[in-house]
């Protein structure tokens, strides 16, 4: 990548509100959207308010959930997809993207759980790939769930026609009852994975043509980190926590690829979190300390979606 360009590429989860199951509503019950009808609509207005150094808007990239849970729940894989059709198409006429976002799961004994074997993930990724498809969408790039993935999810994504995928995690490792995590020795740049470990860059001969992009991992620490600790950069994070890490990061990089989701800007949960602000002023802070850090660095700044990294290379 050019040197003293710096691209900064936002992308959006469009997951269901309270999605994250530490906050003790999972995957399980009824699915609400005020992510989608109050959080997208107040991003948007926020992103209105910069442009990059070549004048050019804000990009988004937004990864849609399509997948087998959706069928489930609204028996329509693509339902979101279509129900909101218009607001992807404007977003697309405007140069954002649309990606795909397939949470891999399994109802057992009425609960939702983590798909891991490898011939039903390939058929889920089959069946909503062609519920896509027929809802009008071809997305080239993918993310998948819970930041879950493997050699086969890899592998099908490719033969689906993917071209690019953004859900590692550089070091992140967990695994246990909820989670199926496991970005060890990953890469902090983009890589074409290696056909026997999704996790690092294959060597010629031995690579899968998917260009693989990590989610940009910063210094963090709340109040509740014993030490500092790696996370993505998620816009509706706390300013104060992420300031120094993200700072640092423009510092030594070319690129910063950001994870958010538009219920984490709203104030559903009444809590106080130490990490997720759910208030979107937060928004502003975070793009605004990564504006002005790369204005002090002389850095010219370039909003780019997830596939235009196929071309930064
Ligand atoms: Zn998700």
């Amino acid at each position: 990548m050019n040197r003293d360009i710096f691209n900064i590429a936002l992308t959006i989860d469009v997951d269901s509100d309270f999605f994250d199951s530490s906050l003790s509503q999972p995957m399980k019950g009824e699915m609400q959207w005020n992510g989608i009808e109050t959080g997208i609509p107040l991003l948007v207005e926020t992103f209105k308010k910069y442009k990059d150094s070549f004048g050019n808007p804000v990009k988004i990239t937004w990864f849609i959930r399509v997948d087998n849970q959706l069928k489930g729940i609204y028996e329509h894989a693509a339902y979101l997809l279509i129900k909101y059709r218009k607001l992807w198409e404007k977003f697309e006429e405007n140069g954002d993207e649309i990606g795909w976002h397939p949470h891999l799961y399994r109802k057992l004994e009425g609960k939702w759980i983590q798909e891991t074997r490898p011939s039903y993930i390939k058929q889920d990724l089959k069946e909503s790939y062609k519920a896509m498809i027929e809802a009008g969408f071809c997305p080239i790039c993918s993310r998948i769930g819970e930041a879950f993935h493997s050699n086969e999810i890899m592998i099908e994504l490719f033969r689906l026609g993917i071209k690019i995928d953004s859900t590692a995690m550089p070091g992140r490792v967990r695994i246990d009852t909820e989670r199926h995590i496991d970005w060890k020795g990953t890469p902090y740049g983009p890589y074409y994975p290696s056909m026997t470990d999704y996790r690092l860059p294959g060597k010629k001969g031995d690579r899968i043509g998917i260009l693989e992009v990590p989610m940009s991992m910063i210094e963090t620490k709340t109040e509740y980190d014993k030490k500092s600790l790696k996370r993505y950069v998620d816009l509706s994070f706390r300013n104060h926590v992420m300031k120094d890490g993200l700072e640092a990061h423009i510092r030594n990089n070319d690129y910063l690829l950001s994870i958010s989701h538009p219920s984490t800007i709203l104030p559903l949960y009444n809590i106080n979190h130490p990490l997720v602000s759910y208030d979107i002023a937060e928004v502003e802070k975070n793009l605004n300390t990564i504006i002005s850090k790369c204005n002090i660095l002389e850095k010219r700044i370039q909003f780019i979606t997830v596939s235009e990294f196929l071309y930064k290379k």
